[in-house]
């Protein structure tokens, strides 16, 4: 028997801000566009993308230069625009010999297409639908395990005030999850802790909403996003191995992020790694 040495997967940050882009000076060593991230697999052509924020845009432009990976899915968590903003401006969209397969939680069929298309009027952009010159497939994502070429998904419904997906992603035994926009509230009594702390029970790797500090949490609850000091709290508890803390708020400046990633160091005992998610950055497991 042959044994595997190689990486089972990487991951690449593309976006990691939230709400809105942010493009001044002082945003630009964690990166000011908003959520994308692209999963490779090694021996997997096709492209696997979580989220359309503003940094889909430099991953089509590098896409565009590739033409064997050129087709490819894309899971969109939610509606909200900091999540689909950059889907005009992904180049494979614009060509005609690709397939694009979108999905997106289900709750109403055709949200996927609305999601995506509803910014593509023109009072919002100059490109209709028809545009789109790409074969793409709008998938509305019921919660079963989609079974595809070397990986597997998931998802659980995140806290957040719209319908949005917290994906599971298994490749080759590692387990991902995503989870950009997700409330966690360690007051609350519902039964949803309980359940999200089984979901990321040891996994391999979390990508997680940390888009407050505790302080500045406590006046904006039910906002539909956490404070990353509860984040690293539940993680450590639930044996997750690699913690990556994502959608930073657009008052979160370079220099702030410098003083949270400094009190993040005394929990590194508690994982294998753990850090705020940087544009730029990619991760071999
Ligand atoms: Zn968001
Ligand atoms: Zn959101």
């Amino acid at each position: 028997m042959g044994v595997r040495n190689k990486n089972a997967f990487s991951i690449r940050f593309w976006g990691v801000r939230g709400s809105i882009p942010c493009a001044n000076s002082e945003y630009m060593s964690y990166g000011g566009n908003t959520s994308c991230v692209q999963i490779s697999i090694p021996d997997i052509e096709e492209f696997i993308i979580l989220d359309c924020g503003s940094g889909i845009r430099k991953l089509g432009d590098q896409l565009a230069l590739d033409t064997n990976k050129f087709s490819g899915k894309i899971f969109v968590t939610h509606g909200h625009w900091d999540h689909i903003q950059g889907f005009p401006f992904f180049k494979p969209v614009y060509c005609d010999d690709r397939n694009i397969e979108i999905f997106f939680p289900h709750k109403h069929n055709g949200d996927c297409k609305r999601a995506m298309t509803t910014q593509l009027t023109p009072s919002h952009f100059p490109v209709t639908p028809e545009m789109l010159n790409a074969t793409i497939d709008y998938i509305d994502f019921k919660k079963e395990i989609l079974y595809f070429n070397g990986f597997e998904v998931s998802y659980k419904q995140a806290a957040h005030p719209v319908n949005t997906a917290m994906f599971k992603i298994v490749i080759d035994g590692k387990t991902i999850v995503y989870a950009p926009d997700n409330e966690l509230d360690l007051q609350s009594k519902s039964r949803f802790l309980k359940s999200f702390r089984e979901f990321i029970k040891d996994v391999d790797v979390l990508i997680h909403d940390a888009n407050f500090d505790r302080q500045s949490y406590s006046t904006k609850q039910n906002w539909g996003h956490s404070a990353w000091e509860d984040v690293v709290e539940i993680a450590a508890q639930c044996n997750v191995k690699n913690l990556f803390l994502t959608h930073h708020d657009p008052t979160s400046t370079d220099d702030i992020m410098d003083v949270r990633a400094k009190l993040l160091t005394a929990f590194n005992e508690k994982f294998e790694s753990v850090q705020f998610a940087k544009e730029s950055t990619t991760f071999d497991f």
